[in-house]
């Protein structure tokens, strides 16, 4: 028998139900996961609230995980049993000691990358790749306004734009997050529940504002961030951490200075095996080197991922969560 997380409705953190059932076995082109470390990201909680629609009810919780191949399906190529493995884009039902992923959506682990670091950086690595090198790719030499830089994907975001040598202002919630964006390589913060964003942002840049915006707060910071943007600019909206964007009148686009808006998915990027294996490739290049270091500050058994949603819902976390089953 195996644990795992199930929800029969949507709601709170209470809807989360520990289960035992035996592990299923793995179909045409799947591959059975023995789980080391599963990654917590806010993309559950919209999951779970119901923000984003599961696919059906009852319905496991997570896409992101890293571990051990336990059991190989038929049609399957290039995986075995004992691989060490990680995904990010399987079917929802990650939270378990195993999980049934496509072998398209699986990763073979570099020996150099722990299990624990590859759960808490492959969703959020790979959209940050994505993010400073694809929706906009970056020269270096650009100053960029990235939201929620101590969170799990920003922390990642101020050392992957360091590298590059960009310098990224991050809004942070505190002055403890803003050391901390600042010891990840951010060049200037701006505590947005404290400080004029606008204003802050037009210091920053000697009144030049940024060429782009990545924002996944969402609804509380929209129209300041559109507002941050230079002409031209290119506003990237990935997120909903405070509510969905909505009503948005296009137009506005328009009064704010001939703007671009793109509201991006990992799945939208990591669309082929080919650009899905280029991205991991790149991502790992940037863990074995050291440019990158990944921050688990909250770890926690499966049956505590309500407390891990309830933590990372109320702004109480940094750097990445996992679950270890
Ligand atoms: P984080 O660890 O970044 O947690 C979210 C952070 O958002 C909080 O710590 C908080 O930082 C900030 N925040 C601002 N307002 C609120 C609010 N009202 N409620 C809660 N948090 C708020 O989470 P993740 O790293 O998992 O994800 C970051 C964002 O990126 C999410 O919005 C997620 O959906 C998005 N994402 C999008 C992807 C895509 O491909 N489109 C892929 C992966 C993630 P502070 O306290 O400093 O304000």
């Amino acid at each position: 028998m195996a644990k795992s997380i199930r929800i029969d409705r949507t709601g709170g953190p209470e809807v989360l139900n520990i289960i035992d059932t035996a592990p299923a076995e793995p179909g045409s082109g799947e591959v059975r996961v023995r789980n080391h470390a599963v990654g917590v990201n806010f993309i559950d909680i919209y999951f779970r609230t119901g923000v984003y629609p599961v696919p059906a009810l009852p319905s496991g919780l997570g896409n992101e995980g890293a571990g051990v191949v336990d059991a190989v399906g038929p049609d399957v190529s290039g995986f075995a049993v004992g691989d060490r493995v990680a995904y990010a884009q399987s079917p929802l039902g990650a939270y378990g000691e195993y999980h049934l992923v496509p072998a398209q959506k699986l990763i073979a682990l570099p020996a150099g990358i722990d299990f624990e670091t590859a759960a808490a950086a492959m969703l959020k690595g790979l959209t940050v790749q994505y993010l400073l090198r694809q929706t906009l790719p970056l020269q270096g030499g650009e100053t960029i306004l990235f939201h929620a830089a101590a969170g799990g994907v920003g922390s990642i975001a101020c050392q992957w734009a360091k590298a590059l040598g960009v310098k990224l202002i991050g809004t942070v919630s505190s002055p403890e997050k803003a050391q901390l964006a600042m010891d990840n390589g951010a060049w200037a913060t701006i505590d947005y529940t404290r400080e004029n964003l606008v204003e802050r942002v037009r210091e920053l840049t000697d009144g030049a504002m940024v060429p782009v915006v990545y924002d996944s707060v969402g609804k509380d910071t929209w129209e300041m961030s559109l507002d941050c943007l230079q002409k031209r600019g290119l506003m990237v909206s990935f997120g909903n951490a405070s509510g969905p964007v909505e009503g948005v009148n296009i137009g506005i686009l328009n009064q704010k200075g001939s703007l671009y808006v793109n509201r991006p998915s990992l799945a939208g990027y990591a669309d082929t095996r080919e650009r899905f294996e280029q991205m991991c490739g790149e991502l790992f290049g940037m863990l074995e080197s050291g440019k990158i270091n990944i921050d688990v500050a909250q770890r926690c058994p499966l049956a505590q991922a309500g407390d891990a949603h309830e933590a990372l819902a109320a702004r109480r976390t940094t750097g990445s969560t996992v679950l270890l089953p």
